[in-house]
């Protein structure tokens, strides 16, 4: 589809890998599993996406995760003329995903996946901030919630049944 991923997630890990400042600010946040505070995901994500002017367009991995982070990005894209075309959510039982988080965290070197007291402390995150979106995207009719159980390859099509149809 030729579009440019950013998972704010990754950047915050490329920071605190470089030791940058904003990676030490935001490391401690990410190790307790809290979201990192929204001043500071607005400006990275959007000094992120002024690095590409001339794209296609972008799939936001992990953003936005709060209401104040999609306002802010209506925002960004309504600056440059531009609009969301969809929100995708991968739909997985809590059960589920603790057993791949844990999975993930014996290569990841993660300090947030390491623990199902940890992983399900942000689950808790995601219900109490995120899961508004999902209302503020279906009152746009841009929701799709998409059934994440299943193979890699049975998922894939499930999505870009969807993207085909943008
Ligand atoms: P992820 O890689 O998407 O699982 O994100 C890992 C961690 O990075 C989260 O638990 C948060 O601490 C932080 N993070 C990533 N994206 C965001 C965001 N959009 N808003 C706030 N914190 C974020």
């Amino acid at each position: 589809y030729q579009l440019i991923h950013i998972s704010t997630g990754d950047v915050f890990r490329h920071h605190m890998s470089q030791h940058t400042p904003l990676g030490q600010m935001a490391k401690s946040y990410i190790e307790k599993g809290e979201l990192v505070p929204d001043s500071v995901t607005i400006d990275m994500l959007k000094n992120e996406v002024n690095q590409y002017p001339d794209v296609k367009g972008f799939i936001f991995d992990g953003f936005p995760r709060t209401t104040s982070q999609a306002e802010a990005l209506d925002q960004l894209l309504e600056e440059k003329g531009e609009t969301i075309s969809a929100m995708i959510a991968l739909e997985v039982p809590e059960d589920i995903l603790v057993k791949r988080i844990l999975k993930r965290g014996e290569t990841s070197g993660r300090a947030d996946d390491q623990s199902e007291e940890k992983i399900r402390f942000r689950f808790g995150q995601y219900q109490t901030k995120t899961l508004i979106l999902k209302d503020h995207f279906q009152k746009q009719n841009k929701f799709h919630g998409v059934d994440g159980v299943g193979s890699i390859d049975e998922i894939t099509q499930r999505l870009t049944a969807i993207i085909d149809t943008l």
